[in-house]
């Protein structure tokens, strides 16, 4: 089985204010992969191109950090319940996850939240105990706490083996004990790459690419953002999109951008693995998948979002 080594896909998940924001800003500006006022305009131009298309709102966004010879793309996720479907189509597209948790506050209701349903899904867990610079963070109670949750909540025995960080993502430190911090984001990279699965390979095979979010741009109209999940996928391709009710519509890929930092940038051809965004097909709608007309081919569908009203 050919891996793509040069890929990780991981969702970032975490309580609200347990420090998510903060340390994909320290990957971002460790890995070099923009200086720090350049990072600062691309999160404000973000934001302001947010979109909602039918109820959905793309409060998830790719970070692709290039570390390495390698691209880590960071998806970031919604705590709150309410996005319990949105949560579920982002963890379809990573194979494993980045659990934050705040050193001193411990695993709070979106901990639980977020991570029963990584653990559903059988992702591969990382833990990262951040704001270890707190006076009062209590560190090995905190993960004595994770740890039951993860229990509780029936992760499998390869789950269970989840590696720890600690960290301060606010100075951007990080190490694997929390008095052994070292000033840089290194041993989390390291972390990620040792212990994420890549991609499996199959770019030989017919496209599978399948819509988990939708974005809308001025100049190239509707664009949906998923995994290549199979084969290859190319600018200029006739492709069909596969819809709910069985049916198919065909379209040319008129554009594709892959992503660096939190920029979308131009490309011509995505492979299996690959976190991409495709524009050329107006009525796009999330969880269809878009094909080579050959082989009209399904993934299952994805849920769309429907509030979910308790916490479990
Ligand atoms: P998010 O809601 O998970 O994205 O959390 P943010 O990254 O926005 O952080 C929430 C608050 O916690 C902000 O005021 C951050 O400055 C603070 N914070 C984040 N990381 C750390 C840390 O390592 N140590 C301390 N002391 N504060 C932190």
């Amino acid at each position: 089985m050919n891996l793509r080594e040069d890929i990780r896909n991981i969702a970032i998940i975490a309580h609200v204010d347990h420090g998510k924001t903060t340390l994909v800003d320290q990957l971002l500006k460790y890995s070099g992969t923009f200086r720090d006022n350049e990072q600062v305009d691309e999160r404000a131009m973000d934001s302001g191109d947010i979109e909602r298309e039918r109820g959905i709102t793309i409060l998830a966004k790719n970070t692709a950090i290039k570390y390495k010879d390698h691209t880590i793309n960071i998806l970031d996720t919604p705590g709150h319940a309410d996005f319990g479907g949105e949560v579920e189509r982002i963890m379809k597209m990573v194979d494993g996850v980045l659990l934050v948790v705040d050193a001193y506050e411990g695993c709070m209701p979106q901990t639980r939240f977020v991570l029963k349903k990584a653990l559903e899904q059988r992702l591969t867990p990382i833990v990262v105990l951040n704001k270890i610079d707190r006076p009062n963070a209590r560190p090995s109670e905190v993960i004595d706490e994770v740890l039951d949750l993860f229990i509780e909540l029936g992760a499998d025995d390869d789950q269970l083996e989840f590696p720890v960080m600690y960290a301060s993502a606010l100075n951007g430190t990080s190490g694997e004990e929390p008095e052994d911090q070292q000033e840089t984001m290194d041993p989390i990279f390291e972390t990620i790459l040792e212990h994420i699965p890549a991609p499996v390979d199959n770019a030989d095979e017919p496209l599978q690419f399948q819509v988990t979010l939708l974005d809308y741009n001025e100049y190239v109209g509707r664009i949906g953002v998923g995994r290549v999940f199979r084969g290859s996928i190319k600018v200029g391709q006739q492709v069909v999109v596969m819809k709910e009710d069985g049916t198919k519509k065909s379209f040319r890929v008129s554009k594709l951008f892959g992503f660096i930092g939190l920029k979308r940038i131009e490309i011509e051809e995505a492979k299996t693995g690959d976190i991409v965004a495709v524009a050329g097909m107006e009525d796009l709608n999330v969880g269809e998948t878009i094909c080579p007309e050959s082989h009209p081919e399904a993934l299952p569908v994805l849920r769309i979002d429907e509030p979910t009203l308790q916490m479990t």
